[in-house]
């Protein structure tokens, strides 16, 4: 595996592939690298001649009081997680050449941002589409696999190619749990003990909504009061959100007729974490 720092070095082996016909898989991150973001590259490695994985922590998709400053790092042991999928380039950027003086073009992909972490997070998706875009023009893969997890991410980035008719496919893969139900997260080492137990409200949320669907429940008022109650008898606990919403379009549902997305983000001590799941009926 070969670390690559700077974003003329990985246009050039990028381009000097895509000369030699390779396809090439692109795994994006931001690093402090667990079993989902492995996940991806796994399932990346099988698709494509060459797997190139980024480690980079977007300053672009924070917020003025988000965490940005306290996100975990760890590039040695992730650089050799990464060898161990298979990686053939590890590119991490620095801000500086990412984000040189002077630079003002963005990218916002607008209605499908608009709910769910665009609500709160207004400059999120932004950050994210602008950098991504960036990434694939450098990088210049023939596919990309995205987390379910970051649901509304893959969408956007979905829309994104569409919209601005990119040549990449966009793959998803299901959210990687940890034994217990909680989802894999970067963020998960911030929390305590007391926290960690308050965090699974979140993925035993999913199973309680998928009982009551399971169950005839159809209106989505009762088990959004439902689910946010559930998850607020847990200490620690503030729901940013608890949402049932159209899987293509993230706009609120009334009533669930054939499909859900229900998305959670909840602040857990200081911790903001998101789960999410289709609800599907049959
Ligand atoms: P991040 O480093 O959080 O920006 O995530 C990088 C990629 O890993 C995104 O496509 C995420 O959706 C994906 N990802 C993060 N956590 C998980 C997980 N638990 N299972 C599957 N994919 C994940």
């Amino acid at each position: 595996m070969q670390l690559i720092e700077t974003i003329n070095e990985m246009s050039q082996v990028a381009t000097a592939a895509v000369r030699r016909n390779k396809t090439i898989a692109f795994v994006p991150t931001m690093g402090f690298l667990h079993q989902g973001h492995l996940s991806l590259m796994a399932h990346a490695r099988g698709l494509a001649d060459i797997l190139v994985a980024s480690i980079f922590v977007n300053p672009t998709q924070f917020g003025p009081n988000e965490d940005l400053d306290r996100y975990p790092r760890a590039l040695e042991s992730d650089s050799q997680k990464c060898r161990d999928q298979g990686v053939d380039y590890l590119f991490f950027p620095q801000s500086q050449e990412m984000y040189p003086d002077g630079w003002q073009t963005t990218v916002n992909v607008s209605r499908v941002t608009a709910n769910l972490c665009g609500k709160n997070r207004p400059v999120h998706f932004t950050g994210v589409a602008t950098v991504v875009l960036k990434l694939f023009n450098i990088i210049k893969p023939t596919l990309t696999v995205f987390g379910e997890k970051d649901y509304q991410q893959l969408v956007t980035i979905r829309r994104m190619v569409k919209d601005l008719n990119l040549e990449v496919d966009v793959v998803g893969q299901p959210t990687v749990r940890e034994p217990d139900g909680l989802a894999m997260s970067s963020r998960n080492v911030h929390l305590s003990t007391e926290e960690r137990r308050s965090a699974l409200s979140l993925s035993a949320s999913l199973a309680r909504a998928r009982d009551m669907v399971a169950a005839g429940a159809r209106a989505t008022a009762p088990i959004i009061a439902d689910l946010t109650s559930f998850i607020t008898n847990h200490p620690h606990t503030n729901p940013d959100y608890v949402s049932l919403v159209d899987p293509e379009t993230l706009e609120d549902l009334n009533v669930i007729e054939t499909g859900a997305l229900l998305a959670l983000a909840v602040k857990v001590g200081q911790t903001r974490l998101i789960d999410n799941c289709i609800l599907s009926v049959s």
